[in-house]
């Protein structure tokens, strides 16, 4: 079974000279060339004219109305939460299988996060589970929704697209306009992912993406918000730049607030990046199809294809093992990683990390046995870019 994994991953990929790494960012000189510019300009931090023209880029390419850069996704998450009103002793719904940020960010606002099931079809979460136990746990109260077994209010719903693919967010969208619940989408692994036509992160009130080292563009660090709203959009912007008022030399600050701005160097560079991104999401499609082919006829492995309706930016491709449970799968990890093929388990179900082991949650057979099953394979663009 180990044996292959290595030889369907060469088959793929090729022979691993050295280490094949999980996810590296591309670069060449059109990076270098923004990047010189903005030191020219000595404009390196919150201020600047590419900040302003990354967000335009966002919002072009996403369809949504406003994106508001920020300094990561983390930060991103925990305005637009704060933004929509979760605070103190509130629960936030989100998925039980995530990267740990969708959870932090509802704690940093003194909120819990709440965990919901995923489906063994997206690896997002499932929409089914969400609505039985939204009934079995939630009623509707003159003060909104509330948790009947805890008495805290449910102040929002956070569904993620696991590794750029998406989740049924038109389903999700609906079971949280029905039941009064905001809806933030943790977008940050699917920049260049559509459901049924439509951008991931523009379906809920807010969407936040990722532009960390390792996703599909990058800033080095950083995030941005993307939202159909022109008064949250205004209201984003404010609470990430110190709620200081438009002033010429002024500096009157109106409420307690964030230094949450992306800075104008990051933006220079997630200018030339996303000038790159259909390369990369075409790289990518070609790489996702390569692996699919390789694992087509395998009995131990099964390629995790992007679900029905939806156009996935294959961030980080993944196998799922058909057999066996956690021994298998570190017996496969060990092989493959020795072979010089970097791979990796998905996290560690949220619920199960000390911080959020009595946080509440809904049964989570489906997050488990994803833990037990799944292995992310090398996804760099840059593995397509050297056969073209
Ligand atoms: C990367 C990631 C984040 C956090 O992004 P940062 O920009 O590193 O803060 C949040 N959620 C998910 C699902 C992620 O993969």
């Amino acid at each position: 079974m180990e044996a292959e994994l290595v030889s369907r991953l060469s088959a793929a990929i090729g022979p691993a000279k050295g280490t094949v790494a999980l996810h590296e960012p591309s670069f060449n000189t059109s990076e270098a060339r923004y990047l010189m510019a903005c030191l020219k300009s000595t404009f390196v931090s919150s201020v600047g004219a590419y900040v302003d023209r990354f967000e335009g880029a966002l919002a072009d390419f996403t369809g949504a109305r406003h994106a508001v850069a920020v300094v990561n996704a983390t930060a991103g998450l925990h305005v637009a939460l704060i933004a929509l009103g979760v605070d103190a002793g509130s629960e936030v719904l989100v998925p039980g299988l995530s990267f740990v940020a969708t959870a932090n960010a509802v704690a940093h606002c003194g909120a819990l996060p709440h965990f919901v099931d995923a489906s063994p079809a997206t690896l997002g979460m499932d929409p089914h589970a969400l609505e039985r136990h939204l009934r079995e746990v939630v009623e509707k109260t003159a003060q909104g929704p509330r948790n009947r077994v805890t008495g805290r209010r449910v102040a929002a719903i956070v569904p993620m697209h696991t590794f750029g693919h998406p989740a049924e967010i038109e389903e999700l969208q609906a079971l949280a306009t029905r039941w009064g619940i905001p809806l933030v989408e943790d977008a940050a692994e699917s920049l260049g992912s559509f459901s049924n036509g439509r951008h991931t992160g523009t379906f809920g009130a807010a969407g936040v993406l990722s532009f960390n080292g390792n996703k599909i563009i990058t800033t080095g660090g950083g995030g941005a918000i993307i939202t159909n709203d022109d008064a949250l959009a205004r209201r984003l912007k404010h609470l990430t730049t110190a709620a200081k008022l438009p002033h010429r030399w002024e500096f009157f600050h109106d409420e307690v607030a964030w230094n949450y701005r992306m800075p104008n160097l990051n933006a220079a560079l997630g200018c030339a990046q996303l000038e790159k991104l259909e390369t990369f999401l075409s790289n990518k499609r070609a790489l996702a199809a390569r692996y699919r082919q390789a694992f087509a006829d395998s009995e131990h492995f099964e390629f995790v294809g992007e679900p029905a309706g939806t156009a996935s930016n294959y961030w980080l491709n993944a196998i799922r093992l058909r057999k066996g449970g956690l021994d298998a799968r570190d017996r496969a990890l060990t092989v493959a990683n020795e072979a010089g093929y970097q791979c990796r388990p998905v996290w560690v179900p949220l619920h199960r990390l000390p911080m959020y082991g009595a946080a509440p949650r809904a049964p989570l057979p489906i997050a488990e046995d994803l833990y037990a099953h799944l292995v992310n394979i090398p996804s760099s663009a840059r593995l397509m870019s050297n056969h073209e």
